[in-house]
């Protein structure tokens, strides 16, 4: 461990959307790296084993949530059972997140509603609940999951485009806001990486873009990476230790973007 990297050993983490996927590699990287990790997912039965599964491993430990990020009053209530359980909240991660695929003028308004709400009032409201727990103890790391949609378009993809490139600005209001507390917000950019969500949007875009399976994966894709391959989520989780151990405002509101090259900048 650098001067830079405090250890995560002890810390308290709540990583929302981590029963499955990507979230719950970070959730395993850091229950790996000594810490306790509280997994609030909306499908409480997975959490729960997930947490098991984690905290079987350790030498962290991990508890299961039940949290729908749309509901103030269930985010609420989560984090105050992060905080009566293990005293407050050190990091972070709004990651719970949905794809939906239409063309603009065939979105359904309720379906684009439904998506902005899990990934920008998710990042709101449960940012809004760990804050004053930051502010008090001078230090947090605020974790938002992007996309390389935070910094590119697709076609059909309107409001999670939408929704991801909404994450970068918010990030830089609460780095801004909680700067002078010790208040670090940044955000992740991954490109394609293999999990239930990317696995459900194969067959959907093959049907509106009327091409086959296999030619979502190699063009769609990953036909703009400099290898055609995959991003992982170990990849993704271990950014997420970056930024949740990185201990100053040096680095805040900031994104990394980790997707085999697809987006450079
Ligand atoms: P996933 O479907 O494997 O996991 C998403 C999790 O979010 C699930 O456990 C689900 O139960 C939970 N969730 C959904 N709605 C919720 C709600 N209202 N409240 C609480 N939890 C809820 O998907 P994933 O690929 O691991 O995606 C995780 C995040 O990563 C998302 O924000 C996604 O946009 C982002 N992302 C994914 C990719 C990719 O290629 N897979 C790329 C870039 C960004």
């Amino acid at each position: 461990m650098t001067d830079v990297l405090q250890d995560m050993k002890g810390k308290i983490c709540i990583v929302t959307g981590a029963a499955s996927g990507i979230g719950k590699a970070i959730a395993a990287r850091y229950v790996a790296s000594g810490a306790k990790v509280a997994i609030a997912d909306i499908a409480l039965d997975k959490a729960e084993a997930a947490a098991k599964e984690l905290t079987d491993q350790g030498p962290g430990e991990a508890m299961g949530i039940d949290m729908d990020v749309t509901s103030e009053e269930a985010v609420n209530s989560g984090v105050a059972k992060v905080v009566d359980t293990w005293g407050t909240v050190d990091v972070l991660v709004s990651n719970a997140g949905v794809q939906i695929v239409h063309k603009l003028e065939d979105f359904p308004f309720d379906e684009w509603k439904k998506l902005l709400s899990i990934h920008l009032d998710g990042a709101f409201l449960t940012s809004k609940a760990v804050i004053p727990h930051m502010k008090k103890q001078g230090s947090g790391s605020i974790i938002f999951m992007g996309s390389v949609h935070s910094k590119e378009a697709s076609p059909l993809k309107s409001a999670y485009v939408t929704a991801k490139h909404g994450l970068l600005g918010l990030a830089r209001v609460i780095s801004k806001e909680g700067g002078k507390d010790g208040v670090r917000a940044n955000v992740i950019c991954p490109g394609f990486v293999k999990t239930p969500l990317v696995e459900k949007q194969i067959p959907e875009q093959a049907k509106d873009l009327g091409i086959s399976e296999e030619e979502v994966v190699s063009d769609v894709m990953l036909g703009e990476t400099v290898d055609t391959e995959f991003t992982t989520v170990e990849d993704v989780a271990e950014i997420a230790h970056l930024f949740a151990s990185f201990k100053t405002n040096a680095l805040t509101g900031q994104s990394v973007v980790v997707s085999h090259g697809w987006y450079m900048n």
